[in-house]
């Protein structure tokens, strides 16, 4: 097959699943994500939750976890991958930047993130993603609907023509009453950080407590225009 009957054949199958997966539950999207995929298809976690690595667990034992280590993690972030690469049946792999943020200091000036924070995403998140999403067709993530504004319409099957890829979002339509139903019922591992403020966790320079009333992701590089890093840009 041609690269480009790929691409149309994934683009189709992204369109197609979009719209007969809408109200299927989580479970059955990631079934279907680990039945048509197999070992090209990946869960992506920022280490907030461990939800939907549970999820693809239960249908794809040893599911593929990819994880963007920025090299600015808060230390209960890298616990917490730490702790699924232990205890869950999945594969975590970190993926890291091509500079460590000394390199990175050393060319463009230190504190990159309060000058220029799109360059630095770019750097630390969005080109390693890239790189990483290479060996895969198929790439999941925790984006919810009730997150933010800026998600409230997130597919939860669609076609990632920045990557050429299939991004599927299987708890799209959770709650966050969903999500905490699950952890506890599941037992799932959590970032200790969500029962210390930080309904949002991202890079410690970019990421301050949320206050009452605020949405979950106000509290990420608060005080700017940025409200996401380019990853589902
Ligand atoms: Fe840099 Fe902040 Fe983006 Fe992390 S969230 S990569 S520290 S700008």
């Amino acid at each position: 097959m041609t690269q480009l009957q790929q691409h149309t054949d994934l683009e189709a199958l992204a369109t197609q699943a979009g719209r007969d997966l809408e109200d299927a539950p989580a479970l059955d999207i990631l079934r279907w994500a680990a039945d048509t995929f197999g070992p090209r298809f990946c869960v992506t976690s920022s280490m907030e939750d461990a939800v939907v690595a549970h999820l693809a667990s239960r249908v794809f034992p040893g599911v593929d976890v990819v994880f963007l280590d920025t090299g600015y993690h808060f230390p209960e972030t890298i616990g917490t991958r730490d702790a699924v690469a232990a205890v869950m049946d999945v594969n975590v792999i970190t993926l890291t930047p091509r500079q460590t943020v000394a390199e990175q200091d050393a060319e463009h000036g230190p504190k990159l993130h309060d000058r220029n924070p799109d360059l630095c995403c770019a750097l630390r998140k969005v080109q390693p993603l890239e790189e990483g999403l290479k060996e895969y067709d198929a790439w999941a993530t925790g984006l919810r609907r009730d997150e933010s504004p800026t998600r409230a319409n997130t597919p939860v099957v669609s076609w990632d023509n920045k990557r050429q890829k299939v991004k599927i979002s299987p708890i799209a339509r959770w709650t966050q009453a969903d999500v905490d139903t699950y952890v506890a019922e599941q037992g799932v591992l959590t970032n200790p950080l969500l029962m210390d403020g930080y309904p949002s966790v991202g890079c410690a320079p970019c990421t301050r407590r949320v206050l009452e009333g605020e949405d979950a992701r106000s509290g990420r590089w608060a005080g700017s225009n940025k409200t996401e890093c380019g990853l589902h840009g």
